[in-house]
């Protein structure tokens, strides 16, 4: 496994979320444009919303985490077992810290 190349989508992954939670802190603060059918969807789903910031911002600690776990080498080995986190599984979910019988 490249570790250099997860890093790197890692990395693209963490500014793909933080622009999603960026924009939806925008969102809440200046309220909502309507003339944007997209958001007038987003309205309606405000709940939605919340949820999705949530979810970012909790994929983004994960992130971090494996971020963390790159540079101390600790990457793809599974926090609760200690074995080796199935690589299709890292490939499908680069920020995995359990392998996928622990997750389950
Ligand atoms: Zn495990």
């Amino acid at each position: 496994m490249n570790l250099s190349s997860v890093e790197n989508v890692l990395v693209e992954k963490r500014k793909e979320l933080t622009r999603r939670v960026e924009s939806v802190d925008r969102d809440f603060r200046s309220g909502w444009d309507p003339d944007s059918s997209e958001r007038a969807v987003e309205m309606e789903n405000e709940p939605v919303l919340t949820e999705l910031r949530r979810e970012a911002s909790e994929e983004l600690l994960q992130i971090e985490q494996a971020l963390e776990r790159l540079r101390k080498g600790e990457y793809g080995v599974c926090v609760t077992c200690g074995n080796e986190i199935n690589h299709d599984r890292l490939n499908a979910v680069p920020y995995a810290v359990e392998c996928i019988n622990c997750a389950n």
